[in-house]
Order: structure tokens, then sequence, then C-alpha cells
């Protein structure tokens, strides 16, 4: 069989689903090429969407009409504001998801996609026509898929192997197979491939947990979709409940340090460093005297229950003996054991901000493989590969490459291809620095009308983003031409200085106890603007100061990206640079000045010899420096 696609994407996981999603979108022909149609969107691990600087990325992808916040929406089934008392620029939205909802509900998403076609099978092999561009697949039944370009998202299944205990078993997720051949044939394009690894916890029998004597933690009252499209959360909503470790499961584990895979060298390559697995904690944490564990349900009729916290590789007896020393869970039976999974990960140096790979002309990597942990970070790099993919096979010299200023987005991917990963990669709001412009409340307006100039917003998103503009413009003029005097606010309890100067209400916003809600008591008319607007324009007022220093940071950060460093440069050539410094760059090859700044290990000196290179007139450049 040999069929002609634009863009083939290798995998139905989170970067998979949104690759293909996105390429598909920008009219690519596209193919979806997964082992499996049916595991399709199957969460790995938690079965939630989301959390702090995660939900900054699935804000974004929605931003750009991707598929994961809708899906989120339609299966979400508790959905709660992280660090809501906090400002606005760390908040983050998390949904506990229903799995089986959440699988079928990308599923039928991606059926159902125009220029989308989706086909069982494994990829063994890349192949590349006599100029090395990618020319197609080769799938493990000896088929050729033809392409212009290809996107490889198969996330822990590179060589996977699990370990429970002193069990090790050749597979990419428990119970399916690994990807060998592809793993092989990626190793032959010369790629850096190392490892990594990363662990779940036991899945425990709802009807077996004593929950009279648990701690309940409830959704918010009004769920907060995370889709810009979606006006209204219809699932029914369900409560999590908290329990916690105590001295009694630390010596059960303390015991058994010597069969956990990670203690007893089995494991040798490096786990999440933010998600910890419970033999792990124990010893790091010797101190602490216990952990909390969320009891979070799989779904509203699945009797499975997550216990978030309590990741582990121990052998299945050790890990029933540890869950029967946590209140509730005396009697708890387990559906399946923990486990934890090592596997190929590539290193993201070799990548451009677009994704694609500097050595293999469209070839692109995305999720898992590059490093990263997490449904968000897979399916953010898997939009970008997708539309790069896409325009890589129209032959355009366009790219879409959002920035650090841009978006999380932006940030994830430059850390990734200018610092490398020694663990997974996974984000937080700390990770960016320009916090109080990249909020979640304002991905759309930071990245929609790039999204719509490049083509992957549909043109129903593209007329929901004009009226909501202009629903804000308006709401914005409203505020704006509502004043007060100081005594007026004064007289309404509200201090503000007595100078005798009129302001604005927008004006007034900035003082810490004037929000949009004492506006509304002022004037009453201001009560029919829609909550999310009333926030932005709150947000703006207050934040005003530092917005508009962070602006002018980000024009000197633009400054700096917008010197690119020729594709060719003979870094090795350029005398100004010591040898450590050659040596590191032409090993990373950045593309533009602000990218070689953030190279571990690069010295300004090695960055005022670049950038003098890059203002040169181009006869002078021919001369060696
Ligand atoms: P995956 O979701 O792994 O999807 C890969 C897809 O590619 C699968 O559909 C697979 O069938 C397909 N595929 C692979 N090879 C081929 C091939 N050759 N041909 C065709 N199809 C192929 N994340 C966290 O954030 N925190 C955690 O604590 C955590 N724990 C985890 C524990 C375990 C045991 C596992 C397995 C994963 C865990 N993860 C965790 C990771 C999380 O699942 C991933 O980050 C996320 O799923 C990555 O998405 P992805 O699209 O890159 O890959």
């Amino acid at each position: 069989m040999t069929k002609k696609f634009d863009v083939i994407i290798v995998g139905g996981g989170h970067a998979g689903c949104e690759a293909a999603a996105a390429s598909a979108r920008m009219g690519a022909k596209t193919l979806l090429l997964t082992h499996r149609i049916e595991t399709i969107g199957v969460m790995s691990c938690n079965p939630s969407i989301g959390g702090l600087g995660k939900a900054h990325l699935v804000r974004e992808i929605d931003a750009l009409d991707g598929v994961m916040g809708r899906v989120t929406d339609l299966s979400g089934i508790q959905f709660r504001i992280l660090n809501a008392s906090k400002g606005p620029a760390v908040r983050g939205s998390r949904a506990q998801a229903d799995r089986e909802l959440y699988r079928k509900n990308m599923i039928q998403t991606l059926l159902n996609y125009p220029n989308l076609e989706v086909l069982n099978g494994s990829a063994e092999e890349i192949l590349q026509d006599t100029a090395e561009n990618v020319s197609g697949i080769r799938t493990e039944k000896g088929s050729v898929i033809s392409c212009g370009a290809i996107i490889i998202t198969a996330g822990t299944f590179l060589r996977g192997i699990t370990h429970c205990g002193s069990t090790q078993k050749p597979e990419g997720r428990m119970g399916e197979k690994p990807s060998i051949g592809l793993a092989l044939s990626l190793e032959k394009l010369k790629f850096p491939i190392k490892r990594l690894k990363t662990g779940t916890p036991a899945r425990l029998d709802r009807n077996t947990i004593n929950w009279s004597i648990l701690e309940e933690q409830k959704g918010d009252s009004i769920p907060a979709p995370f889709s810009f499209m979606t006006k209204k959360i219809t699932v029914p909503q369900i409560s999590c409940h908290i329990t916690y470790t105590n001295e009694k499961t630390h010596q059960v584990i303390r015991d058994n340090l010597h069969t956990s895979p990670m203690f007893s060298g089995q494991i040798k390559s490096s786990g999440p460093r933010y998600c910890p697995s419970i033999e792990d904690k124990i010893v790091r944490f010797a101190d602490k005297k216990k952990h909390q564990v969320f009891l979070e349900p799989e779904g509203l009729n699945d009797p499975a229950i997550y216990p978030n916290g309590i990741s582990t590789s121990l052998p299945e007896e050790v890990q029933i003996a540890l869950i029967k020393t946590i209140p509730g869970l005396e009697k708890a039976k387990l559906f399946q054991a923990g486990y934890a999974i090592e596997y190929d990960y590539i290193d993201p140096r070799i990548l451009k901000h677009t994704l694609e790979t500097k050595s293999v002309s469209g070839l692109f990597l995305a999720g898992q493989v590059n490093g990263t942990t997490g449904y968000e970070e897979a399916a953010a790099q898997g939009l970008i590969a997708g539309i790069n993919a896409a325009l890589h096979t129209e032959g355009s010299a366009r790219k879409f490459v959002p920035d650090r200023a841009d978006g999380y987005i932006g940030v994830m991917i430059d850390d990734l291809i200018t610092q490398g990963v020694s663990d997974p990669y996974r984000m937080f709001t700390s990770r960016a620095e320009y916090r109080l412009l990249l909020r979640a409340d304002n991905a759309d307006q930071r990245l929609t009308p790039a999204g719509i100039s490049i083509g992957c917003v549909t043109s129903e998103r593209a007329l929901s983003f004009k009226e909501k503009l202009r629903k804000l413009k308006t709401a914005q003029e409203r505020v704006q031409k509502l004043s007060a005097l100081p005594f007026e606010m004064n007289k309404r309890g509200h201090k503000i200085n007595q100078d005798g100067v009129r302001r604005s209400a927008h004006e007034l916003m900035r003082y810490p106890k004037i929000n949009f809600k004492v506006l509304k008591e002022i004037w009453p008319e201001l009560a029919d603007i829609p909550a999310a607007i009333a926030e932005q324009i709150e947000i703006d007022a207050q934040y005003a100061g530092y917005i508009q220093r962070q602006e002018a940071d980000i024009k000197a950060f633009r400054r700096d990206e917008a010197l690119l460093i020729p594709k060719n440069l003979d870094f090795n050539a350029l005398g100004s640079l010591s040898t450590e410094m050659r040596i590191k760059l032409s090993k990373f090859r950045p593309e533009t000045l602000g990218a070689a700044s953030r190279i571990p290990g690069v010295t300004p000196a090695a960055l005022i010899a670049l950038l003098r290179y890059i203002k040169r007139k181009p006869k002078d450049k021919k001369q060696v420096a």
C-alpha cells in the first residue's frame, strides 16, 4: 500500500492528538498513525488536566483552536481554581477528568476532524529521499506511507521498560507493546538518545475505602471552563477526598527500600523532580511525618480511585502493605499495582523552535520524546509541531514560533531547545519572565490573532474572538467614562487621596480595596458586563504600572530575538570566541542572539562577539573575525 499525505503524526497520545488536529486545521492532508485507535487520548497516569503553569498551557492551546480545553470541558468531573487567593498571574485551573469520557470525547473529536485520517498501525522506520528530506514511514507490516513531513510523538513507548519490584517488562505503558523499531530508526539518524523514568500509583477499588472518616474536598461551586468557546460545564460534578501517610507507612517503605527498583540499582535514569515516588519522598524528606494523598475518582461510573501522591514501583505485596497503613484504606483492594517506566527520549537541543530537527528536514518531534512530562506539555508541543509541519509541506517560508513573551508555550520550547533536560521537564509559572502579561485570562488576546493570521484558527472561533474584543472595548470605554471625586468616594466609605482630583472608574481600581464589585455597587449600570470581561478590566487596572514595566522588558528581549545568527555560521572561524565558546555554540547552534544568551555557560564576551558579527555588513562577514 502506498498512500500520500502531507503530514504523518506517529502516536495518538496528547502530543499526537493536538499535532494531528493542528496540521489538519492548517489544511494539510494529515494522517494520525497510532498503535490502537481505542487508546487515543488515554491518560497514562493521573486523570486530570491543568494545575499551576499547566493550565496556562491549556488556555494557550485553546486560544490557537486546539482540542485539549474543549475535550476537558466535556469530560471534567471536578473543576477547581488553584491559588485562587493569589495574584491573577499564578492562578491555575485544574479539572479532574473522567478518564473514559476524556478518551471517548477525544476519539470522537479526531475521527470527525476535516482533513484528518486516523489509522491503526505501528511506525517502524522513518524514510528519507535522496536529498535526506523525510519521505514517509514504513509500518511494522511493511507498508510504506509517503508524506512531506513527519511528527514523532511516541511518548513513553520508545524502548519502554516497566518495573514493579524486580519484575521488568518491555512495555510502552502497562500492557502495551513498546516501540523498538522506531527507536532504532531514530538512533540511525544519529540523534542523541538518553533515558528518563516516570511512575504511577496503584488503582484502588472505591467500594473498599472507608470514606466516612476522610476529609472531603469539593470542587468550585461554579466550574470555570478551560475553553474560551465553552459557555457552561454540564457534566455532573463530584468530590475528592484527602488522607495522609503516617509513621507506619514510612516504616513499611523503609523496611523494603532494597526491593524498590529505584534504590536497588535496577532503574538508573532520573524521574520527575516535582512528582517523586513515595519511596523517594520518604528518603529525601526523612523528617516529614506525613504526606498528603488525594483520593481521586477515575470517573463518574468508574469504581477505580487514583491515590494521587503515592506513585511507586515497590513490589505489589509491599504496595498492599503500605496502603493498608493509611487511614481509610485499611481494607482497600487494588485493581492494578503501581509501576515505573524507563524510556528513551531525544535531547531536545537538536530541535529548532518549530520543533523540526536541525539535521533532518521535515522531521518534527513533540511530547514526552523531547524529555517533558505531562499531558499539557505534550499537547502544547504537538500543536506547534502540527502547525509548522503543515507550513513545511506547503513549501512556505513562514514559521509559527511563539516567543517567551507570547506565552508559556514559547517559554517551554525555548527552555527545551536551549537548555536541554536532565530530568523530566514540567511547566511552572516561575519559568516565565513576563508572568503578569502571560495570564490564563488573556491567552486568547495574546495568541488568537497570530493563530488567525497563520491559519490554524477556524472561522467559528475567529468570530467569537472578534465579538469578545468588541465587548471588551465597549466595556473599557464605559468604565473610562465613569468618574468620581475623592469626597464622593469617601462618602461611600472608600478612602482615597483627598486631593480633589476626579478619577475614572478605571483609575479608581488601582486602589487595593476597589475592585470591579465595588464599581458595580457605585454604578449599578455596570452589572451587565460579563464576569470574564470585568475580570480582565480589573487586572489591567490593578497592575497597570507593573504591566507597563514588563512591556518595556519585552521590547528589550525582542531586540535580541530579532538578531538572527546566520544558519551556516562557522563559529570556529570567529577568532574572538574562546575555544570553549566555539565548541558550545557549534554544538547547540542557537538561531538568535537571544537563544545564544540562554545557553548555560555562554559568556557576555561571547555574546558581544556574536553581536558584532551579526551587525557587520554582509561583505565584511566574508572575512574571518
Ligand atoms: P503518550 O501519551 O505516551 O502517547 C504516545 C502514543 O504514541 C501512544 O498512543 C502510543 O500507542 C503511540 N505510539 C508509540 N510508538 C508508536 C509507533 N511506533 N507507531 C504508532 N504509534 C506509536 N506525567 C505527569 O505529568 N506526571 C506523572 O506523574 C506521570 N506519570 C506517568 C506514569 C506512567 C507509568 C506513564 C506511562 C506516564 C506518566 N506520565 C506522567 C506521563 C504522561 O503520561 C505523559 O507526559 C503524556 O502522556 C505524554 O504524552 P505524549 O503524547 O508525549 O505520549
